[in-house]
């Protein structure tokens, strides 16, 4: 199932995402499948539970567009182990559509994890698989990707976005 994305107001997405603690059940396959789904009908690289409303810990990944199922990724429970190196990119967040601001990241980043069986693993990234693990990890404690720019852009951001609220074209 495709579920809408969330947009940036709700305060789910600003929320610290519940740990998953239930492993391998039908209800965590039926939420991978659906995120997965979503991602692809949002044409997104990475999508966090939190954007699809659910306050849990996980996120997906695939940085080929469901080119490459080799590339597509299950994370939960993530945590940043290192990060090293430096990238300056663009980067946006389908819960911010139409905006994209330049975000410097690290360049190399290992994440360590759980996969839906609840096997712990570590996945290390580089370029743009870094900047994913990092700006899905930030969602799902809570952050967003324009916590990282100056607060000069953040704010003109946030009042573009209430604009577009205001005129009912942020749904
Ligand atoms: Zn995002």
């Amino acid at each position: 199932m495709v579920y809408p994305i969330v947009k940036y107001g709700d305060p789910v997405l600003e929320r610290d995402a519940a740990a998953i603690t239930d492993f391998d059940t039908a209800e965590l396959h039926q939420l991978i499948e659906d995120m997965f789904e979503s991602m692809y009908a949002a044409k997104g690289v990475g999508l966090a539970a939190p954007q699809i409303g659910v306050s849990k810990k996980i996120a997906v990944i695939d940085t080929s567009n469901g080119e490459n199922p080799d590339d597509k990724m299950v994370l939960i429970n993530p945590q940043i182990v290192t990060v090293e190196g430096k990238q300056v990119g663009e980067e946006g967040c389908l819960s911010i559509p139409g905006f994209r601001e330049q975000v410097r990241r690290g360049r190399r980043v290992t994440a360590r994890a759980q996969n839906a069986k609840g096997e712990t693993f570590e996945i290390t990234g580089e370029d743009l698989l870094a900047r994913a693990l990092l700006h899905e990890t930030d969602h799902l404690n809570g952050r967003l990707y324009i916590s990282h720019i100056s607060a000069l852009k953040r704010d003109l951001i946030r009042r573009k976005v209430r604009k577009l609220a205001k005129a009912g074209e942020w749904t």
